[in-house]
């Protein structure tokens, strides 16, 4: 068994943003993340405590805006507003979900398309739809696609089963992969026996939310396994979807939970940024 970790990806990754990061701070530009937080959740808090750490040792600027819980659609809307028009901000993160008085669908226009560093804006969307690279795409389903590629694999002409089909995870990332040139199958939970799906794929990238739900029967010695799943289990372990003990020698490669897709989107999140202002300064 190959395990997949996602340590040493996240750190050529960040190498390589560091060089980019000297290069435009030579010419007097210092690459930018907003990170917009209304309230006090404590996932959000948490996300903005890794940012804050992964930015520092890249040498990347990170702006906190943190808004009170009762900040209404007006207030956030004309912040949004600020930072898209502040020249020295080049990336904008706004954690969701926001709070139920705010109108969340107004705000994932608001966010100009350019500083949209997690994809919400729908023009994003668009472009990894279209296979167009100038577009911002969302951390987690490229942190997934990275761990593949970043691990030596070529998913060209390869068969590639993704459990999930939210707008977050499993729609975007089926269209990466396809502009991988993978061939591409996505499953949910009205899926007929899934199990024929997964056996005969060649990666199976699994988000389905529901810890240690797949054991060996869903794959092959030659599976190549992909662990988006984030969650506990009855007796209190943190777990993916995949039952980690029990198919870790199984199958051909696996990406461990934690350890794995989770530790690298704070690393990708960042290489939008980066992505974003060498794109604001052309
Ligand atoms: P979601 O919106 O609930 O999506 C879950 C997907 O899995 C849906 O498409 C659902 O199908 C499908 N599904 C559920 N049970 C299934 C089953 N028994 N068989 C086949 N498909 C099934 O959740 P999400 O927000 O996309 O997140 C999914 C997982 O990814 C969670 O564990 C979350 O913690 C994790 N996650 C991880 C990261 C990270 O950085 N590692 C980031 C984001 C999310 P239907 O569409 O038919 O309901």
């Amino acid at each position: 068994m190959k395990e997949l970790r996602g340590k040493v990806v996240a750190d050529k990754i960040k190498e390589e943003l560091k060089a980019d990061i000297a290069k435009l701070k030579g010419k007097g530009i210092v690459p930018t993340i907003a990170v917009v937080r209304v309230g006090e959740n404590d996932s959000d808090i948490s996300y903005e405590k890794a940012i804050v750490k992964v930015s520092g040792t890249i040498d990347l600027n990170v702006k906190l805006v943190g808004l009170k819980e009762e900040t209404t659609t007006e207030e956030l809307e004309s912040k949004l507003i600020e930072l898209n028009n502040d020249k020295s901000v080049h990336g904008i993160l706004m954690f969701r979900p926001l709070p139920k008085h705010i109108d969340q669908d107004r705000m994932t226009n608001i966010i100009a398309p350019e500083k949209d560093v997690d994809a919400m804006n729908p023009i994003n969307l668009e472009k990894i739809f279209e296979g167009d690279p100038t577009g911002l795409e969302p951390a987690t389903p490229r942190a997934a696609v990275e761990m593949i590629k970043g691990h030596g694999y070529d998913l060209k002409g390869k068969d590639v089963v993704v459990i999930n089909r939210s707008m977050v995870v499993g729609k975007p990332l089926a269209m990466m992969l396809l502009n991988e040139n993978a061939t591409v199958t996505i499953c949910h939970s009205k899926t007929s026996d899934l199990k024929s799906h997964t056996k005969r794929a060649d990666f199976v990238v699994t988000a389905l939310g529901r810890p240690a739900m797949l054991d060996t029967s869903y794959f092959t010695p030659d599976s190549v396994v992909i662990d988006v799943g984030v969650g506990t289990t009855a007796d209190g372990k943190l777990s993916g979807d995949v039952n980690y003990d029990e198919v870790k020698d199984f199958v051909a490669a696996i990406t461990p939970v934690p350890g794995g897709v989770g530790s690298i989107t704070t690393t990708i999140l960042l290489s939008q940024v980066l992505k974003a202002c060498k794109q604001q300064n052309k």
